[in-house]
C-alpha cells in the first residue's frame, strides 16, 4: 500500500464485534478477564487500549517503523524518549532545538547526569568533533523552529551509527509525507502529533516511532513504567485527522510558497526563511532529503517591535497564537511567545530577533492570507 491509503486504513478496520468501518473509541481503563489469567489481548488502558493502537499502527506504517508509542503530548514523546538513556550517557543536540526539549536536557542533566553538548550541526562535520566515548545519542530536529535551518539526517546519522549511537529526528514540521527519516539512517522518530499529523489543533498528543522492534519494546514498556499513553479519545482525533495528512501537507505547501513569495516582494520584509527558495543557504539539503518545504514561512520585518505589535494586531485572519500545522492560519512572535523563555543571548546567538515573525500558513484561500497580510504590512 501506498502513504495515503495507509493513512486512511491501517489500524483503522478491525471492529469483528459490529464490524464498524472506523475505530471505536475503547473509552474504558480496564477490560474483563475471559478467565483466570486469560485476556483478550488487553488488561489496563495505561498498558494498551484498541483505540491507542490503532493510531500507533497507523503512525508505524506511515513512517515505516517497527512500532510506536502514542503519548499524551509532544513533550512526552520526547520525555519517554530520553528514558532510553542512562545515567552518564552522552547526547549531542542541534543547538537550535524546540524549546521545551531543550527544557527537559537541562531537567534531566541536573536530575540523571545525562550529558548535554548544544551544538549546529548545520556542518555535520561538528558532530564528529563533539562525539565522547559515552555519546550514545544524537537529537536531531529539521527544519528548525522558527528560522527553518535544515540538518542533513543522513550525515549525521551516518556518523552517529559509526559511533553506536542512536540518532533520532524530531520529525513534527514536515511528517513523513515530506520527510523520511528511516530512509535516511535515523532509529528513532519523535513526533508532536498536536501539530501536522492531527491537524486541526484540537489535541495535544506525541508519538515515538522506532525502526526496530527491540528498541519499540523499549518504548512500549517506557510508555506502561511512565504512564504516558495518550487517551483513547485523543488517540481517535489523531487517527480522524491523519487521514487528510497529505491533501493537507499538499496544501499547506502551495499556501506557504505562495506567502513566501509574496513576503519575498514586499519593501517592509528584510529577510524571509524559507528553505523552498533557490537562496535558502540549505536549499540543496532540503531538496536532496525532503520531497516538500512545509507549512512554516517566517521573516524579518523591517520594522522595531512597534512596526511588529502593527502587524501582529493587524491581520484579521491569521490569529496571533502559539503551535503550528493546524487547518488555521497562525501568526507568532518568538521572542516575545514560543521563543520568550529561551536566554536571550542564546536567542540572538540562533538568529531570533525582535523583528522575526513566524507564520503556520493554514488552508484558507490564498488570496485571503495574502490581502490579509498585505492589509496589515500597510498599516
Ligand atoms: C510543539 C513541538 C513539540 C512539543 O509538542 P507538544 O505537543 O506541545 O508537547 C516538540 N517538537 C516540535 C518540533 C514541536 O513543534
Amino acid at each position: 500500500m501506498r502513504l495515503q491509503t495507509k493513512a486512511i486504513h491501517t489500524g483503522v478496520d478491525k471492529d469483528t464485534s459490529y464490524n464498524s468501518v472506523m475505530t471505536p473509541i475503547y473509552q474504558t481503563s480496564t477490560f474483563r478477564f475471559e478467565d483466570i489469567g486469560r485476556t483478550k489481548g488487553y488488561d489496563y488502558t495505561r498498558t494498551a487500549n484498541p483505540t491507542r493502537k490503532a493510531l500507533e499502527e497507523n503512525i508505524t506504517a506511515l513512517e515505516g517503523g517497527a512500532g510506536a508509542i502514542a503519548v499524551a503530548t509532544g513533550m512526552s514523546a520526547i520525555a519517554t524518549t530520553l528514558h532510553l538513556f542512562k545515567s552518564g550517557d552522552h547526547i549531542v543536540c542541534t543547538h537550535d532545538c524546540y524549546g521545551g526539549t531543550d527544557r527537559i536536557l537541562r531537567t534531566y542533566e541536573e536530575l540523571f547526569n545525562l550529558q548535554v553538548s548544544y551544538v549546529n550541526l548545520q556542518d555535520p562535520g561538528n558532530l564528529r568533533s563533539a562525539l565522547r566515548p559515552n555519546t550514545r545519542g544524537v537529537w536531531i530536529e529539521t527544519p528548525s523552529n522558527p528560522l527553518l535551518n535544515i540538518l542533513d539526517i543522513n550525515a549525521l546519522a551516518d556518523i552517529a551509527r559509526e559511533h553506536k549511537a542512536l540518532a533520532i529526528v524530531d520529525n513534527t514540521f514536515l511528517t513523513p509525507v515530506n520527510q523520511r527519516p528511516f530512509e535516511l539512517g535515523a532509529d528513532v522518530i519523535v513526533h508532536s502529533t498536536t501539530k501536522y499529523l492531527n491537524g486541526h489543533s484540537d489535541v495535544v498528543g506525541g508519538a515515538v516511532v522506532a525502526r526496530e522492534s527491540g528498541l519499540a519494546d523499549r518504548l512500549q514498556y517506557l510508555c506502561n513504567a511512565l504512564g504516558q499513553g495518550a487517551s483513547p479519545f485523543d488517540c481517535w482525533l489523531v487517527l480522524r485527522g491523519i487521514k487528510t495528512l497529505i491533501p493537507r501537507m499538499q496544501m499547506h505547501e502551495l499556501n506557504a510558497r505562495r506567502v513566501a513569495e509574496f513576503l519575498q516582494g514586499h519593501p517592509r520584509v528584510r529577510h524571509v526563511y524559507y528553505p523552498g527558495f533557490a537562496t535558502h543557504p540549505h536549499h540543496a539539503v532540503a531538496c536532496k532529503q525532503q520531497s516538500g518545504f512545509g507549512g512554516m514561512v517566517s521573516f524579518e520585518l523591517d520594522a522595531g517591535l512597534e512596526g511588529v505589535n502593527r502587524v501582529l494586531r493587524g491581520v484579521k485572519i491569521f490569529a496571533l497564537a502559539e503551535s503550528l500545522g493546524g487547518v488555521e492560519s497562525l501568526i507568532d512572535h518568538p521572542q516575545s511567545m514560543t521563543h520568550a523563555s529561551m536566554d536571550p543571548a542564546l536567542r540572538a546567538a540562533a538568529g531570533i530577533t525582535e523583528s522575526t515573525i513566524r507564520l503556520s500558513v493554514g488552508l484558507e484561500d490564498i488570496e485571503d492570507l495574502i490581502d490579509d497580510l498585505r492589509t496589515a504590512l500597510t498599516i
